[in-house]
This record gives C-alpha cells, structure tokens and sequence, in this order.
C-alpha cells in the first residue's frame, strides 16, 4: 500500500518574495526551488503568502492615478490586494511550472487561486487599524489623505506619517471548496495570498473591506480547513528564540504547546512579526493531534521537514 502524502500548507513571508519587482522575480526562483524540494520529498504542497511590499506599492500607484487624473477614483484596499494577489501568484505560478518541468516532473499543473476571506464586521481590530501599509508622507499630505479619503494616518518612529489599516482575524475562506478539489486533483494550488482579499458578508453580497488580514492567520485557517499533516511558516530566521536579539538570545527546536503560550506571555515575539506566526503555530498544532507547525528559513524548509532545523511546534 502506498503511504499518504504529507499534506503541508507553506506560508511564504516578506523574503521569499522581495520589495520591488525585479527583486520578486528572482526571489520567486528561489522560492520554487525550496517548494518544489518538498515536493520531492513526497509532499504534496499548498502555497499561501504575504503581500507587504506589494499592496503597498499598488496602494501607492492607485493613489498616484487619482493626483493625475481627477475623474479616477481612489482604488479600494481590497481592490489593492486583489491586484498584489494575481500579480504575485503570476509570478510564483510562473516559476513553479518551470522548476518543476527543469526536475522533469510534468504531472503537477499550478494554478492561483484568488482568495476572499470574509471577516466579521464586528472584529474588534476595525476600531483600531494597527498595520502600516504603503509609503511614508509629511505631515501635510498625511492631513490631505486624511481629508480627501478618510484614511487612518499614523506618525510612525519619526520617519514620517503612513496609512494604518485594520488587520481583522480571517473568519472564513470563501472559495475553500474549489482550493480543495484541486489540491485532492493534485494541482499545486497558490491560495490566501496577501491573507486574501478580506470581505464583510451582506445577504448574498460580500462586500470589500479596507483591510489587510494578517497571511500568518489566513495560512493558518487554510491549513486547518484542507486537513493540512503541516503547517511551515517560511520567514526571515532560522528558528524562533527566547529573549531574541539579546545576549541571552536561546533558539527554540521544539516547543510544546504550553510552553509556547508562556513565552507569548512572557512576550518573547514581537507583535505584528514573530508574534502572529508563533499564534498560528499553536493555533494549527492544538486544533487536532498529529498536526505540526514549524516556522524557519525558505532555504532551511527542507532540512526542517526531515526534523534537522526550524522550530516545531505540537501537541
Ligand atoms: P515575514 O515577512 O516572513 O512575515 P516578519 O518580518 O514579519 O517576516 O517577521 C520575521 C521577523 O521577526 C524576523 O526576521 C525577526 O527579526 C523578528 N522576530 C521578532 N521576534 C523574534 C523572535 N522571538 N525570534 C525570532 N525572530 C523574531
Ligand atoms: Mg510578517
């Protein structure tokens, strides 16, 4: 009898894909390369992403359009992140068809899905947007942006002022059974990207909310929801540590679920990074036995799932 695949959900962060879009297209080399090793290592591999950067620089383009052209409107967030979604899954769809015709393996089709995951209008996180996103501006545009578009300005460290954006808990992945038709047809399926286009359920209607849901939770849900054996969270280190960038600095190989959530209450990882994936390791590692979360280096997730490096987290 044939042994099951290992199902694994990947969540690629900021490194995996670059800040511009030259860096992406060679950081998407990369990339492949490490997703299609797991492949060959009898994975079976679901690709999920941030978009960072990218919304960012849509944001800002949308937003330039509207100073050139005053007949064009302001392009909402969701709209942003529905164009950083397809621009990126291009990209990474791209490449991973090649690494993998270059390994000869020619039965494995790639296909982004574009994603809406609907939040509840009553997510706390609306009443205080919390996430930068796009460019840093003066004090006066900050105050035109807040007048003409009714965005949330912050002054963020003394480099300026920058849109913050609620970051809602993703509730629901709209198009799950269509994601897993075709991951069960063995497609290698980029889905959640950016935390995918975040939607306000309205009768029958889902409505685009100005919002960037976090990829760490949404990659989460997703695993959770196709019955995932991993979930690997791909980022800037090797492992996760205790007292990170001190000199008692410790990195973590294994971590129990009790002890992960001392540390986060401790307050070992920082909001809005470490933070959010060490939650969503723990959330998918508690939410049924046999289920392993592991978060270390794109070039490292090889090595990780054969138990060598990265930090793991279960029951
Ligand atoms: P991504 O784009 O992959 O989501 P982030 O920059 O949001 O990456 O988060 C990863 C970063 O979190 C690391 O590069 C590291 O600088 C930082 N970090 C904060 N706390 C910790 C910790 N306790 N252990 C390891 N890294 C940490
Ligand atoms: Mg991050």
């Amino acid at each position: 009898m044939m042994d099951k695949k290992r199902r694994i959900v990947i969540a690629l962060g900021g490194n995996a894909l670059g800040n511009t879009l030259p860096e992406q297209m060679t950081a998407v080399k990369i990339t492949a390369r490490a997703i299609v090793d797991l492949i060959q290592e009898d994975c079976e591999v679901i690709v999920a992403h941030g978009n960072g950067p990218q919304v960012g620089m849509v944001n800002n383009a949308m937003l330039a359009l509207t100073h050139e052209d005053p007949e064009q409107p302001n392009t909402p967030l969701s709209v942003c992140v529905a164009m950083s979604q397809a621009y990126i899954g291009y990209d990474l769809q791209n490449a991973l068809r090649e690494e993998l015709l270059n390994r000869n393996i020619t039965n494995i089709p790639v296909a982004t899905m574009i994603t809406q995951v609907r939040v509840d209008a009553d997510d706390p996180a609306f009443e205080k947007p919390s996430k930068p996103i796009g460019k840093f501006v003066s004090a006066e545009q900050a105050k035109f942006m807040k007048k003409s578009f009714n965005y949330d300005m912050i002054e963020d460290s003394g480099r300026g002022y920058r849109r913050v954006v609620a970051s809602p808990k993703p509730a629901e992945i709209v198009e799950i059974d269509t994601i897993r038709t075709m991951v069960d047809a063995g497609n290698l399926v980029i889905a959640c990207g950016g935390g995918g286009i975040p939607v306000i359920r309205e009768g029958n209607h889902l409505k685009g909310a100005s919002a960037v849901i976090d990829k760490d939770f949404a990659s989460c849900l997703l695993a959770k929801e196709l019955d995932a054996d991993y979930l690997i969270i791909l980022t800037a280190v090797e492992q996760v540590a205790l007292n990170f960038g001190t000199p008692d600095e410790k990195w973590l190989s294994e971590v129990s679920i009790d002890e992960a959530k001392q540390y986060i209450s401790e307050g070992h990882f920082a909001p809005g990074s470490m933070l959010p994936k060490v939650q969503a390791a723990v959330d998918f590692a508690e939410s049924k036995p046999g289920r392993t979360a592991l978060i270390t280096l794109l070039e490292k997730s090889r090595d990780a799932i054969q138990g060598k490096t990265g930090t793991t987290f279960h029951l």
